[in-house]
């Protein structure tokens, strides 16, 4: 092909990332990429929602500074799409455009005591313990006995057993000082979690749920009970994978477990939906309905609510049923699955026919699902489309302007690569000398001045 082609990836999570790096691997054509991020920092959920505790998961980042590093690769952050540069210009100014915005938002239950002051989206924890500069100013009254946390993924035992965790277990992580004063110094005796289905339905991983039985400061506690299976979970178990029988077993351990006396219970409860959280002007209690599981007739149970009801005490929820994708202004999208419509990342517009030169990859492509590395895979199908459509001849010419240009003449402050290095090393070594990974800038303020080296 000769020329090359300039792409803007739109954000700087997983799927941004493994999409770059696919791009600028590429040699024919050669391309050049610009990542376009509304936060002064790069990784998304790696670094803003990955629980402090896991650092391991972390190093992925390594992985992306090696891409970073690469000819071709800019960063630009502190550049929102919608209100500093719009889709059109975007469109207009590059080859492609690549959305991996990931899923902003969460999933609502839908029902009644939904919105009282207590009831939080764990999303909104999540963002709040990580130092997401966007959450600082949240205020988790965290004084009550008793905590119940909704649904039965991996977000929900992360959230768990981050108020589970000790000074101790918290002391060597990026938590931020905030979210670590009022974990350790919370009333929350007991953190129940809630599942509308079964130990065989439960999403989350083996890893995870087996690390609720190390806690240092709290017991795991389930219920023998809540274990037995029905004819259609045992036939599920049957064809199900390593994990769910692995989880199972897990399950079974912690039920047959005599609890330590630990400060705190994390007690997982199965088959339980929450049909009203109660209070008057604040969270005071879930209501739940006990469930029937029954064949869906596609290999698994939906959970059917029986008539029997159960009021929970409790002074704060967090309901973790699932993210869900934000609309960007311009970019089609479909409010039925919070995705970007797309065909294997090629982005639809409203007839079902390709838009030319826009993509998709990562959670606004396939939804809120999968590991960090399943988007590796997401990103580059999304990207040998892209390249396969450009020897084809099937983007859109660019128009002669560069996006420099555009934003200088806009007062955008763009933080550059170089800017988020300044903040990372001022992060590390603000952490350095209490053995932390860093300790982050939490406030627009901050991170802004540690981009300018200030
Ligand atoms: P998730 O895995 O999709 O789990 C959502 C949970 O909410 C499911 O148990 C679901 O139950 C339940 N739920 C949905 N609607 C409900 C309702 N109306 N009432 C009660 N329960 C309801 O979502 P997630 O936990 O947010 O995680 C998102 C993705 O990130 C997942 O792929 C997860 O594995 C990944 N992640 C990974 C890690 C890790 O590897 N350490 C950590 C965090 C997140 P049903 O099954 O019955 O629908």
């Amino acid at each position: 092909m000769g020329e090359t082609l300039s792409i803007a990836v739109v954000g700087s999570g997983p799927a941004a990332f493994y999409a770059a790096g696919a791009l600028l691997a590429s040699e024919d054509p050669v391309v050049q990429v610009d990542m376009i991020e509304r936060l002064p920092t790069p990784w998304g959920l790696v670094r803003l929602g990955v629980a402090p505790d896991h650092p391991q998961l972390k190093t992925v980042s390594r992985a992306f500074e090696k891409i970073s590093a690469r000819p071709g690769f800019r960063f630009l952050g502190n550049v929102e799409v919608g209100r500093d540069v719009g889709h059109d210009e975007l469109a207009a100014l590059y080859d492609a455009v690549v959305y991996a915005v990931g899923s902003q938002s969460d999933r609502r239950l839908g029902i009644p005591g939904e919105e009282l002051p207590g009831s939080w989206a764990a999303t909104e924890l999540v963002a709040w313990y990580n130092g997401h500069p966007d959450f600082q100013h949240l205020v988790f009254d965290l004084s009550h006995e008793r905590a119940v946390v909704i649904g039965n993924g991996n977000v929900a035992l992360d959230v768990a057993r981050m108020l589970a965790l000790t000074s101790e277990e918290l002391a060597p992580t990026d938590t931020t000082d905030t979210a670590i004063a009022a974990i350790v110094s919370s009333g929350i005796r007991e953190i129940v979690v809630l599942g509308r289905r079964g130990p065989v339905q439960a999403a989350w991983t083996s890893t995870e749920l087996g690390e609720l039985g190390d806690l240092a400061g709290a017991d795991v506690v389930v219920d023998p009970d809540e274990l037995e299976l029905d004819p259609a979970s045992e036939a599920e178990l049957d064809g199900a994978s390593n994990v769910v029988q692995r989880n199972l077993e897990i399950l079974r351990d912690f039920a047959a477990r005599k609890p330590k006396g630990a400060p705190k219970v994390v007690r997982l409860r199965f088959r339980a939906s929450p049909v009203a959280i109660l209070g008057d002007d604040r969270v005071e209690a879930v209501e739940i309905a006990h469930n029937l599981l029954e064949p869906d007739g596609r290999g698994s149970v939906r959970a059917v609510p029986t008539e029997e009801r159960e009021v929970l005490p409790c002074g704060i929820v967090f309901r973790s049923v699932g993210y869900r994708g934000v609309a960007l202004p311009d970019v089609p999208y479909d409010e039925g699955t919070g995705t970007i419509p797309n065909d294997g990342g090629r982005v639809l517009a409203a007839d079902g026919t390709p838009l030319a030169g826009v993509y998709c990859a990562g959670w606004i492509k396939r939804g809120p699902t999968g590991v960090i590395g399943t988007n590796k895979k997401d990103a580059t199908e999304t990207v040998e489309l892209l390249l396969e459509d450009a020897r084809a001849g099937r983007l859109r010419a660019r128009s002669s302007g560069s996006i420099d240009d555009l934003l200088a003449e806009r007062g955008v402050y763009v933080v550059m690569y170089r800017g988020w290095e300044s903040i990372d090393a001022a992060e590390k070594a603000r952490g350095e000398p209490h053995g932390r990974p860093r300790v982050k800038l939490a406030t627009w303020d901050e991170l802004l001045a540690a981009s300018r080296g200030s």
